[in-house]
């Protein structure tokens, strides 16, 4: 194993090793350019509730890539992710997100949308993180209320207490978090159960052959029944039918994300069908 043979010696004999090495490599000497260029793009898709509302977005950030064109965040996160780029990513992502907000702050019939951000392990345990976002509201002005961090079950690895410390601290200002992925990851339910949680979000990979894979049905049914019991939210993610939708809600998830309410866009084409404001301007100093 390359392992066994040191660290400074030849590591990747392997071609296909090699080759992958050198693609990270080129990946990280793009990054740093395309950090100081801003070549970074948030897309949005929308959340939504029983009656297709849209209730939030999730953000998505995408590359555009001065050679590659438009590159998915799976090609870029893990290496932001092992080179500690992910940290400054991770900030202008929660700035943008931040002064989209206070933006959708302003008119009546999107300032309830919430705004769900997608945190990584890394980003999340730099001791500075809440600082971070405690500073990065009070500069954008964006309600905390409104602000969703989506982490995911490896961050349970470790540090459990750390964690939970940090959660609660931004939780007592209002922000909320997300489980991302649930299911797919390592979370036993007495972590769960200790978590200062909002919501799990039911993984794509358990809705896509809900209605065929009795397995997938009966895993997202107890997802279900387990946040109802914990008193969480939960999202279904990846929904691409009618189909699927129906036998989430007749499940008793109330939540919704996936291609068949909309794919994740560039703000210019984000289509959002908010449920009417009843109470409109006049509320609109009201934070909660
Ligand atoms: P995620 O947070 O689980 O986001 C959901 C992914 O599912 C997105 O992929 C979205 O485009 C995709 N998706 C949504 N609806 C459907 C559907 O109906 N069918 C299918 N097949 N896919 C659907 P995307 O945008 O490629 O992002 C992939 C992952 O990259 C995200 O998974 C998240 O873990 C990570 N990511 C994205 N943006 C950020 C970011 O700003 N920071 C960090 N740390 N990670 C990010
Ligand atoms: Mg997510
Ligand atoms: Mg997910
Ligand atoms: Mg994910």
């Amino acid at each position: 194993q390359a392992k066994a043979a040191g660290r400074n010696t030849a590591r990747f004999f392997d071609p296909v090793m090699q080759a992958a090495a050198s693609a990270r490599a080129a990946i990280e000497a793009d990054l740093r350019v395309a950090l100081s260029n801003r070549e970074f793009v948030l897309y949005f898709q929308p959340v939504v509730n029983e009656l297709s509302q849209t209730i939030g977005v999730e953000a998505l950030v995408r590359w555009l890539h001065p050679r590659h064109g438009l590159v998915a965040p799976g090609e870029f996160i893990p290496v932001a992710e092992q080179t500690g780029l992910i940290l400054q990513l991770g900030h202008w992502v929660l700035e943008q997100a931040c002064a989209q907000l206070v933006v959708w702050s302003e008119h009546a019939d999107t300032r309830r949308l919430t705004m769900a951000v997608n945190v990584s392990a890394r980003q999340f345990r730099h001791p500075d993180f809440s600082n971070q976002i405690l500073t990065l509201l009070r500069m954008t002005g964006a309600n905390p209320y409104r602000l969703k961090l989506e982490l995911t079950e490896t961050l349970l690895l470790t540090d459990f207490d750390d964690v939970i410390a940090k959660m609660s601290e931004l939780r007592s200002i209002g922000v909320s978090f997300s489980l991302d992925d649930f299911g797919t990851g390592y979370s036993s339910l007495s972590y769960l159960k200790q978590l200062p949680l909002d919501q799990l979000k039911i993984d794509k990979s358990f809705v896509r052959d809900v209605l065929t894979d009795p397995n997938d049905a009966a895993i997202a049914r107890t997802v279900l029944a387990l946040a109802a019991s914990l008193d969480l939210g939960v999202v279904a993610e990846g929904v691409e039918t009618a189909g699927q939708r129906d036998f989430l809600l007749a499940s008793g998830c109330k939540a919704f994300q996936g291609y068949f309410f909309g794919k994740p866009t560039p703000l210019e084409q984000l289509r959002l069908e908010t449920a009417p404001d009843r109470f409109g301007l006049l509320h609109q100093s009201v934070r909660r």
